[in-house]
This record gives structure tokens, C-alpha cells and sequence, in this order.
């Protein structure tokens, strides 16, 4: 069976072409917002495998749903998207025990090496 992804960020364009490049491979689950993210979380019977999670978004940040998905999800890896210039977003996200990022804008076959590669290690 096909991993499910969930893709988190509020930039719908960024959904659109995340979505694209992972549609060969895997299962993509979307959701424009933090709290859209835990509701998919939440759902039992949508088993999700690995979330790509933007920092960056209105009312909660990907820092603050990362805190919370530990409540209830916490075996779940999580790569964040980061923008340039959030470095201290980083940083953060590192202290909260999350080792994997990548920068925004990735090219295609970097995004799939590092899904590919956060799989292996489990
Ligand atoms: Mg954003």
C-alpha cells in the first residue's frame, strides 16, 4: 500500500505543486492550516505516514502544530518547509526535537530524496 503524506502550508499553490510532485508515489492528504493538519490527524481511519509542514502560516505556525501534534501523533516524522530568512524558525523546530527541514523552493527530485530517505531510517 501507497504511504499517505499529509502536506500542511497556506499557500495553496505550494499544496498544488507539493501534491503534484508526490502524486506518482504517494497518497497526499492537504490542509491549508494548522489546525485543518490535527483535524486530519485526529481521523482514525486516515492513517498518515510523514507530514511536510509549513512554518510559516497564519494563526498557528508549524512550530505550534508540531508542539500539539506531539500530543497524539508524536511517532509521526515531520519534515518542515522553511522559507529563507527563518532561520530562527529552525532553530526552534530543532529544539523541539524535529531534525529534518527543507528549504522552499525545493526542486522536485530533493523533495523525494528526503521523503525516501526520512522512510528508510524507520
Ligand atoms: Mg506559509
Amino acid at each position: 500500500m501507497k504511504k499517505r503524506i499529509l502536506v500542511v502550508d497556506d499557500d495553496s499553490m505550494n499544496l498544488m505543486r507539493t501534491k503534484m510532485i508526490l502524486g506518482q508515489e504517494y497518497q497526499v492528504v492537504l490542509a491549508e492550516s494548522g489546525a485543518e493538519a490535527l483535524n486530519r490527524l485526529k481521523e482514525d481511519e486516515e492513517q498518515i505516514d510523514m507530514v511536510l509542514l509549513d512554518i510559516d502560516m497564519p494563526e498557528m505556525n508549524g512550530i505550534e502544530t508540531f508542539e500539539r501534534m506531539k500530543d497524539f501523533a508524536a511517532d509521526i516524522p515531520v519534515i518542515f518547509l522553511t522559507a529563507s530568512g527563518q532561520e530562527d524558525d529552525v532553530v526552534s523546530a530543532i529544539r523541539l526535537g524535529a531534525v529534518n527541514y527543507l528549504k522552499k523552493p525545493f526542486r522536485p527530485q530533493e523533495l523525494m530524496r528526503r521523503i525516501s530517505q526520512e522512510f528508510e531510517k524507520q
